[in-house]
């Protein structure tokens, strides 16, 4: 590869393309280079925070037992910090944590203010000084698509529900971690690199995170590109204009949500979830129906107030009923501003159904699925929540099938940040217990690869510039020390990264 102000200029044997004077020659050894791989829907401004020492780990990818969980909270509150902000609470995967009551969590931390996100990211847990430092109490409203819990005589109950309330809550301990961001950023987004990400999406950016990367751009510190998607809000307007950014940094589209998360409770579906311990230890009554977080006409109002001005739109999106509306809305959308290439994006996609890929790619809709969590909660899916229909979860092959160019994410700490296993599970459909989801269709090998590499840069709106090893484009790629169009699903997954470029600089 002739590498030239960044981009690739030639590629080839040694013979085509002959080594020149005054370019340096650099030997990466034996291995198989692609394209640079891309994460479409991260949350590294959020990620950098909660990975970092400002955040107690709790993740279930990181402590499996609900003991664990509890004697890291504790021992965190036993070395007497200003508060603590746990992230990573998950009942279906740390067996045996019960939801704890407000009057749970003072008798827990007292005047400490304890805050306890669930992995998800769509709902916390909270005590009374937690709620003191927010500014929160029983007159506060709940903001548009979320709620805080309540009690029967109308006192916070210490469960805040969906991005609003829960970004109200944790918003004093993120705060305290803001003055480090540049700090935290830097090192975040150097490790995406290391594991081969050459450019990460966004999905809940905001205004105050334009300082910050900007000044990590000035210092050549920002080593991954960024794609950015600012949180929509009811009335609210696009903070820059359409036309932003360069090839490093550039905000590309607008995140709207439907429903919630699946592991919560709330995803919109046409029929109940299972009656088991597992959601009985959620607080899911018997036969429970998740709901969207917002009707279709509120999507089409919010996503309205961006669309007309030709904004990429990414909704969050899981039950069958929740797609049909997010679907519903696009087609009003696309009609009503006569929209060409749009590129609406579907996030997640867990239970979306073979007709729904179809009637997408009519649409020119296009979707990225979540499918890593087969890998982690696939047992749960079938045996806890779904049933059968949990088999066909985050349904790969179906997108491919309909003619999408699907892509794949781990969508910030929810999951690590693991672009092979995805292409791995996408294929083999099976749990890390060994449990195979036979409700899906495998997807194939030339599919997966291009989920995270062209697709993924097409859908960034970015395949002008990257995707792709061909000559024009900016020599972003990553070296793996497997063949990743012959080896199996397994070797794929465990395959390690040698080398990562960004601008032909390797790393
Ligand atoms: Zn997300």
């Amino acid at each position: 590869m002739l590498v030239e102000n960044g981009r690739i200029a030639a590629l080839g044997s040694r013979d085509e393309v002959p080594a020149q004077r005054g370019v340096d020659d650099v030997d990466l050894g034996e291995g198989w280079a692609v394209p640079g791989l891309i994460e479409p829907h991260g949350h590294p401004s959020e990620a950098a925070v909660q990975l970092s020492d400002a955040v107690v780990d709790i993740r279930p990818v990181v402590i499996g037992t609900a003991d664990g969980v509890w004697q890291r909270i504790r021992a965190a509150l036993a070395a007497g910090p200003e508060r603590v902000l746990a992230n990573g609470w998950d009942p279906l995967l740390q067996r045996g944590l019960a939801a704890p009551t407000i009057r749970d969590l003072d008798a827990l931390a007292g005047d400490t203010p304890l805050v306890i996100v669930h992995n998800s990211g769509h709902s916390l847990y909270f005590n009374t000084a937690a709620a003191r430092e927010a500014g929160i109490d029983r007159d506060t409203p709940d903001p548009a698509g979320a709620s805080f819990g309540r009690d029967a005589s109308g006192e916070l109950d210490g469960v805040a529900l969906e991005a609003a309330a829960v970004f109200r809550v944790a918003g004093p301990a993120m705060q305290a971690a803001e003055a480090r961001l540049p700090e935290l950023m830097a090192s975040y987004l150097g490790g995406l690199r290391r594991s081969g990400i050459t450019t990460v999406g966004d999905l809940s950016w905001s205004r105050p995170l334009d300082a910050v990367i900007r000044g990590l751009q000035e210092s050549g510190s920002l080593s991954v590109r960024l794609r950015t998607y600012e949180m929509s809000k009811p009335g609210g307007r696009p903070g820059v204009e359409l036309r932003n950014g360069d090839a490093r940094l550039r905000q590309v589209g607008v995140k709207v949500w439907s429903d919630g998360s699946p592991w919560v409770g709330n995803i919109a579906t046409s029929f109940p979830y299972l009656d088991t311990p597992a959601t009985r230890a959620l607080g899911l009554g018997p036969h429970h129906v998740g709901r969207a977080n917002y009707t279709t006409d509120q999507l089409i109002e919010i996503g309205g107030q961006y669309a007309g001005d030709g904004w990429q739109l990414a909704c969050h999106s899981h039950g069958d009923v929740a797609i049909d509306s997010t679907l519903d809305a696009y087609e009003e959308l696309i009609g009503r501003f006569g929209l060409g290439d749009h590129r609406f994006r579907v996030e997640h996609c867990g239970l979306m159904t073979p007709e729904q890929f179809r009637r997408a790619s009519r649409l020119g809709v296009t979707v990225s699925l979540f499918v890593d969590h087969i890998t982690y909660w696939g047992d749960v899916l079938v045996d806890d929540l779904f049933g059968p229909r949990g088999a066909a979860w985050a349904d790969a092959g179906a997108a491919f099938a309909a003619g999408h160019r699907a892509t794949f994410h781990n969508d910030g700490t929810v999951t690590p940040c693991e672009p092979l296993r995805n292409m791995a599970v996408a294929e083999t459909r099976t749990s890390r217990t060994g449990r195979h989801l036979d409700g899906g269709t495998p997807a194939a090998r030339a599919d997966t690869l291009r989920a995270h590499t062209a697709n993924a840069a097409w859908q960034l709106r970015s395949e002008h510039e990257i995707g792709a090893l061909s000559p024009g484009l900016y020599a972003d790629f990553t070296v793996l020390d497997v063949d990743p169009r012959a080896v199996g699903p397994e070797a794929l997954a465990s395959g390690r990264v040698l080398a990562t470029a960004v601008d032909g600089v390797l790393e």
